[in-house]
């Protein structure tokens, strides 16, 4: 019988941001050439252009080889130029329009998440970030099919809405269909939000868990901080090379109630950067 690599590699789920530039098969042999069982990309140009017309034959690529390795669920990003609670309407119906239809397109491929920031509220105030992040949840969540769409914890950064697990926890209590919401914790922004994921990481996840619930928690965004503790700044840095640093990060994807997850990272890297991280990563894993 041919043992395909992963059937060796346990449980462990870590991948990466990769470019979709070359379509749905050259980015799953990208994820394989660096070790990854698990991958992220953008729906679509990240500065939010149109989205590449669909290619069933190479999605049935991308799935046949994801299956074959046992992949994560796809994690499918949403460009940053969404902003679900913007002062401007016209931006507000770009946002929706064009996650409606990344929603579309995803449920086609299957075996995904979908994740996106919850926006800034550009001093309307968090009440009203909140009111205006739930009526687009509500307006595209029909579309998402079997994908789970998972709302990203920020850093706070400017009028960022998402920076404590209490504006999730809204959200999600406010929107229409909750069961088709999960959340992603961001390791750099929980961070530089406030929460010390360092000193204290079993004291956050029991606050996770009191405030929104850890059965929400579907995905982890691994990246260390180029910025200190509750810097309200988003900068990410490599593994090891900010203020979170290698020791944190062990203790992360080895914790009982995280090493179950999918790891997706967003690190300052190209692919060989990154094979290197996902080797490093492996290596400091326990028990699989
Ligand atoms: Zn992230």
């Amino acid at each position: 019988m041919n043992k395909s690599i992963s059937d060796t590699r346990g449980d462990f789920k870590v991948g990466c941001h990769l470019s979709f530039a070359g379509g749905y098969a050259k980015m799953v042999r990208d994820a394989l050439s660096i070790g990854a069982n698990a991958m992220q990309y953008f729906s679509r140009n990240p500065r939010g252009g149109k989205s590449k017309p669909f290619d069933a034959e190479d999605a049935g690529k991308l799935l046949e080889t994801a299956e074959k390795h046992r992949f994560a669920p796809f994690m499918v990003h949403a460009p940053y130029t969404y902003n679900p609670c913007s002062a401007n309407e016209d931006l507000r119906r770009f946002a929706r329009d064009a996650m409606s239809e990344d929603l579309q397109l995803q449920a086609k491929i299957g075996r995904s998440f979908y994740n996106f920031h919850p926006g800034s509220h550009v001093g309307q105030g968090i009440e009203k970030g909140v009111e205006l992040i739930t009526e687009f949840l509500d307006a595209v969540l029909p579309y998402a099919g079997d994908t789970v769409v998972l709302l990203e914890t920020m850093s706070g950064k400017g009028s960022e809405v998402g920076s404590s697990f209490g504006e999730i926890a809204k959200i999600i209590r406010a929107v229409k269909n909750p069961e088709k919401l999960g959340v992603c914790l961001d390791t750099c922004h929980v961070y530089s939000a406030g929460y010390d994921i360092i000193n204290d990481l079993d004291g956050v996840l029991k606050e996770f868990d009191a405030v929104i619930g850890l059965s929400r928690l579907k995905a982890v965004h691994l990246n260390d901080s180029a910025e200190p503790f509750a810097s309200k700044k988003d900068r990410h840095a490599k593994i090891g090379g900010g203020f979170i640093g290698l020791d944190a990060v062990a203790r992360i994807v080895n914790h009982s109630k995280l090493r179950g997850l999918p790891f997706y990272l967003e690190t300052p890297n190209e692919l060989e950067g990154y094979a290197g991280e996902i080797k490093l990563l492996r290596s400091i894993r326990k028990g699989d």
